[in-house]
């Protein structure tokens, strides 16, 4: 991957995916010691910052290869993402997904045009039957990270943070696949290197950070969290996001649910914006802790939550 890649992929999704407000935050600003920005990747309208490596992905296909359709087996944000952009260019998209996943999701899939595979258990078959759609149909599989197209797509988020703010220091990044880190850090440090990159997981199931510790995939069960779109594996045959999120990250912080909490009601309470455990983990590490070189910028990252989410924090 050069720079240039994403210098082309912000064209080629222009028409689909507008620039996101980048806003002043006097209380994380108080709070951390130094300027705080927070970058609003929620406030798309497919509700995360998946649309832009879903639609990159999906504009590079060749016509031949957008005639035979698409097919992709994550529910949460990136099937979304998928969906609407996959709707928006006319290219068919199967979504596959387990019996268990809640009819709220499902709904809004269908609501997107989305056509449903369900099968199996668990995310793994679901997994399963979107390989085989792919080798029998010749529909192209639209990873959630592991993919240069994808990775490209979300570094568009750091070429708009250079013209935003171009003195920020530091940039605090939700990590799971690690395309989203991968991308903003891969831009960030080759305009400058000592530009630093923070990667926040939840502390319970942090397979990126426990790989990178490890030195190699490790696979763990998935337990509950709030920051429920952080969950999932990296894959066993991952071929970029580890090693790219290897070079970039310079400081890997695992956050306990409580703090997750605290950080989505003070986004609420300060900046009046709703969103996801796993959009408020930066949220939550700044809100105490001390950062001697600023701007720093908060990557806030989507939106899909609900009314039977929000009574989930409540009673938590
Ligand atoms: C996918 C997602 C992330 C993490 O992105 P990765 O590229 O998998 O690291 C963070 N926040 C939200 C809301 C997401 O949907």
């Amino acid at each position: 991957m050069v720079l240039r890649d994403v210098w082309l992929a912000r064209k080629r999704i222009e028409s689909i995916v507008k620039p996101t407000p980048l806003v002043y935050s006097e209380f994380f600003s108080e709070r951390s010691g130094q300027p705080v920005y927070l970058k609003m990747e929620q406030s798309h309208p497919a509700g995360s910052f998946k649309i832009r490596g879903a639609a990159n992905k999906l504009l590079s296909l060749t016509e031949e290869e957008k005639k035979r359709g698409v097919t992709t087996f994550s529910t949460g944000n990136h099937g979304i993402a998928t969906a609407y952009a996959a709707r928006q260019m006319g290219i068919s998209c199967t979504v596959c997904i387990s019996r268990r996943v809640p009819e709220a999701k499902l709904s809004r899939l269908k609501r997107l045009g989305a056509d449903i595979e369900q099968t199996g258990a668990g995310q793994d078959e679901a997994a399963v039957r979107c390989r085989e759609l792919a080798s029998k149909y010749g529909m192209t599989i639209i990873h959630p990270f592991d993919d240069p197209e994808v990775i490209a797509g979300q570094g568009t988020i750091g070429l708009e943070l250079m013209e935003q703010l171009p003195e920020l220091k530091e940039v605090v990044i939700p990590l799971s696949g690690g395309g989203l880190l991968s991308g903003i850090g891969f831009v960030l440090k080759k305009m400058d290197p000592t530009v630093s990159v923070t990667g926040v997981t939840m502390e319970r199931s942090a397979v990126m950070q426990a790989s990178l510790k490890k030195g190699a995939v490790v696979k763990l069960e998935e337990e509950y969290t709030l920051a429920d779109s952080l969950l999932g594996g990296i894959g066993e045959d991952n071929r970029y996001t580890f090693s790219m999120t290897r070079s970039l990250m310079d400081k890997g912080v695992l956050l306990q649910e409580n703090r997750i909490k605290e950080g989505l009601y003070s986004l609420l309470d300060h900046h009046k914006i709703i969103v996801e455990g796993a959009a408020a983990v930066g949220a939550g590490y700044l809100l105490d802790q001390p950062v001697s070189e600023g701007p720093v910028v908060l990557i806030i990252t989507g939106n899909n939550v609900d009314t039977n989410t929000v009574k989930t924090w409540m009673d938590s």
